[in-house]
C-alpha cells in the first residue's frame, strides 16, 4: 500500500481530465436517469441506450409508469440480465413516486426506494447537481482504486466510506472519475498506462516496469 501518497494531490489531473464529463446513460430527464439506472445494474450502458427510447415512447413520465404492469414492460426489457426483479423495482418505485415533481433529492429519499442503493442514488444526485452526500463506487472505480493502491477493498461500501474520509467533499466526483478511467483507459484487460494520467503513482504501473 502507498500510504505515504498525498491521494488529495494525486487525484488532481484525474479530476481536471474528466471534468464536466457527461454520465454514459443517455437520458432526457431525470425520470429517464432513474429508470435507467436501475436498469442498468450488471448491465452495459450501451445496452440500456439501445433499448431505453421505446421504452420511454411508452412510458414517458413517472405516471405513466405508476399504472403500468410487469406484463406491459416485458417486450422493452426482457433482454436485460435480472429482468423479472428490475421490473418490479420500477413498478414499485413508481406506485411510490407517482410524479416526477416527488423525485427525492437526497440520499435517504432515493435509498429508501425499492432498486436503488448507495451507488445508484449517487449517481442520480451527480446528475441533479445537488450537493453530494457521498461518492459514486462502482466496478470500475473498485478496480481502478485497487490497482492505484489507495485501498484493497473489494466491498464498494467501505471503499466509499474510507474515501469519504480521505478526500474533501469538494473533490467528492472522485469516484466517477476514476469510473470514467476505468472505462476509457484502465481496462480489466490491457490498461493502457502510456496515456494514464496517474501512472505516476499506481501501485499497479510500478510492478509492471
Ligand atoms: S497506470 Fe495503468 S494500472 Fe495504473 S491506473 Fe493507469 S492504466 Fe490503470
Amino acid at each position: 500500500m502507498s500510504i505515504e501518497i498525498n491521494w488529495n494531490e494525486a487525484i488532481k489531473p484525474l479530476l481536471k481530465k474528466y471534468k464536466g464529463e457527461k454520465h454514459p446513460l443517455q437520458f432526457k430527464s431525470l425520470y429517464e436517469l432513474m429508470v435507467m439506472v436501475v436498469l442498468s445494474a450488471q448491465v452495459s450502458d450501451k445496452l440500456i441506450n439501445s433499448l431505453a427510447p421505446k421504452l420511454f415512447k411508452a412510458f414517458p413520465n413517472m405516471q405513466a409508469l405508476s399504472h403500468a404492469t410487469a406484463e406491459d414492460l416485458l417486450p422493452f426489457v426482457n433482454k436485460i440480465r435480472n429482468f423479472a426483479n428490475k421490473t418490479s423495482w420500477l413498478l414499485e418505485m413508481a406506485k411510490q413516486i407517482k410524479n416526477d415533481k416527488n423525485i427525492p433529492t437526497n440520499m435517504e429519499g432515493l435509498t429508501a426506494l425499492p432498486g436503488i442503493g448507495r451507488k445508484s442514488a449517487n449517481v442520480i444526485m451527480r446528475e441533479m447537481k445537488v450537493d453530494k452526500e457521498g461518492i459514486i463506487i462502482d466496478l470500475h472505480t473498485l478496480r481502478v482504486a485497487n490497482r492505484l493502491g489507495i485501498s484493497e477493498d473489494s466491498n464498494p461500501i467501505s471503499l466509499e466510506k474510507k474515501l469519504m474520509k480521505m478526500i474533501p467533499q469538494k473533490d467528492w466526483e472522485v469516484g466517477m472519475a476514476l469510473s470514467f478511467l476505468g472505462r476509457d483507459v484502465c481496462r480489466p484487460t490491457n490498461p493502457n498506462h502510456e496515456v494514464c494520467v496517474m501512472r505516476n503513482v499506481c501501485e499497479y504501473y510500478k510492478q509492471t516496469v
